[in-house]
């Protein structure tokens, strides 16, 4: 049948949406959360339920389309010729057990729900930086989180999930009836079903305590150093993330930081203050700025500063096995010449502890990985893209010497697929359980182009 036709029928037979080209609201729907992505779907579909979920596998397979799982979009990458965007957003139940240490969540679950949820229980969510990720487009993505040095990835995590295969058949799997499955829904998981449900081990964080120093640009080799020096020593509790600021030249800005560079280093531990390690890296610099203390989930998300509207973005990130003296001199040179305006903020997450012991077998590993750097560079209406292009080509080319065999799959750009992610051996075990799982090709390639 021809797409549309069949798309047509479809709708009528759906509780839920399905918005097609022409349509007053296509616009709006088709859009993911980086605006900075204009994807061309052939529909956007809201199923309400497992029914509609199963209605437009029909559909696909009437129309030759294919369905693509997308959340919220943050990492959505734009090639959706023929494919019917599909937006999890009804299945929307949590419960949280924290007895057992999990939550269960639907697909269309967001981060911030889960984290408000968890507020004063003494557990984390092993949640990344953005609250507005959907739970699961993370979580397949393999994901790192803020505390990912405790516990592993979003995806080391996953316990179970709820699978429509598309046979037709909704089951829930786990290590124990259907590892190879598991395998592949931890960092390749769009490509072998839907998932419509998740179980996902929380994580204990007794005393969560955070500091947070904030250094001038100056100190920032120096404070760098420091920091990869103490990585050797620190306990999986303690997680470290180091952004580099650089504010634009805007007379919008205070004058304290117009135009200005910071070097921040954030430090969250889950047992309680590590003052003797977060010492040597405090006298690396001049500190300008320090908050110390107890702090909560709900405190975490918010100073992450990440955008709570979607935005056009653009960004490019590098996997590190090794950060020496000279590269983190070249980095640092490299961010503050004047050309490199484009590049507001570098974050270099410590890797390391429970990423290097993953507990559950799965597609997405930053084992024996100790850097993850990403540079963001954003997309300013009206301002030619190709500053942009040539700082992000130059951040790859100054790292180029010290990039890891393979990353995660959420810090993927756009037309980057999984071969950046695994092995070719790891590739060829998802292409032929994909092969089982979907002959028809009724799911969209995603990052695994067929
Ligand atoms: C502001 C911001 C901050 C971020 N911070 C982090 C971070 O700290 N750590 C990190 O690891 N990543 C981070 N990311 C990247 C983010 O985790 C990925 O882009 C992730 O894929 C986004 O999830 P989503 O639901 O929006 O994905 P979408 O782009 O909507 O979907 C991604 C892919 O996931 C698959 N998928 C999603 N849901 C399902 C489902 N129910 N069934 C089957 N397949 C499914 C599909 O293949 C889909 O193509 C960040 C992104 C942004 C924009």
């Amino acid at each position: 049948m021809a797409l549309r036709s069949a798309l047509e029928s479809a709708r009528d037979a759906l509780s839920g949406t399905l918005i097609l080209p022409g349509d007053d609201t296509f616009d709006r729907a088709r859009r993911p959360w980086n605006l900075a992505i204009d994807q061309h779907p052939a529909a956007v579909a809201a199923p309400a339920d497992l029914r509609d979920l199963r209605t437009l596998l029909e559909a696909a397979r009437d129309a030759g389309a294919t369905l693509a799982v997308q959340p919220t979009g943050h990492g959505a990458d734009g090639d959706l010729a023929d494919a019917v965007i599909v937006r999890m957003a009804a299945f929307d139940e949590m419960s949280v057990d924290l007895g057992s240490g999990v939550v269960r969540v639907g697909s269309g679950v967001r981060w911030g729900a889960v984290v408000e949820a968890l507020e004063g229980t003494g557990w984390v969510a092993p949640a990344g930086t953005s609250p507005a990720v959907a739970v699961a487009g993370y979580t397949l993505g393999g994901g790192h989180s803020w505390f990912s040095r405790t516990a592993g990835l979003g995806s080391d995590n996953l316990r179970a999930a709820w699978v429509l295969r598309s046979d037709g058949t909704h089951e829930r799997v786990d290590d124990e009836s259907d590892p190879d499955l598991m395998w592949a829904l931890r960092g390749a998981g769009g490509i072998v079903g839907i998932v419509t449900d998740l179980e996902i081990d929380l994580v204990p964080a007794p005393t969560l305590w955070g500091t947070e120093l904030t250094f001038d640009a100056a100190d920032a080799g120096s404070v760098m150093r420091a920091v990869r020096d103490i990585s050797a020593a620190a306990p999986a509790s303690l997680n470290l993330f180091v952004n580099s600021m650089r504010m634009p030249d805007s007379p919008q800005l205070p004058d304290e930081i117009r135009g200005r560079s910071f070097l921040t280093v954030q430090a969250l531990s889950t047992v309680g203050a590590a003052d003797e390690l977060i010492e040597r890296v405090r006298r690396a610099g001049t500190v300008h700025r320090e908050v110390s203390g107890a702090t909560s989930p709900k405190t975490v998300a918010a100073s992450s500063g990440e955008p709570t509207e979607p935005t056009p973005g653009r960004g490019v990130s590098a996997a590190l096995s090794s950060l020496d003296d000279a590269t983190i001199d070249d980095l640092f040179r490299f961010r503050e010449l004047p050309e490199q305006w484009p590049i507001m903020g570098i974050d270099i997450r410590m890797l390391g502890g429970a990423l290097d012991e993953p507990r559950r077998a799965g597609f997405a590993t930053l084992q024996n990985v100790d850097w993850l750097l990403h540079a963001l560079v954003p997309v300013f209406p009206g301002v030619p893209s190709e500053p942009g292009e040539a700082s992000m080509a130059g951040f790859r080319g100054v790292l180029d010497h010290a990039i890891a065999p393979h990353t995660v799959p959420t810090f993927l750009g756009p037309g980057e697929t999984l071969e950046r992610c695994g092995d070719p051996a790891a590739l060829d075990r998802l292409r032929s359980m994909r092969t089982a799982a979907d002959p028809e090709s009724l799911i969209h390639a995603g990052r695994l182009p067929r």
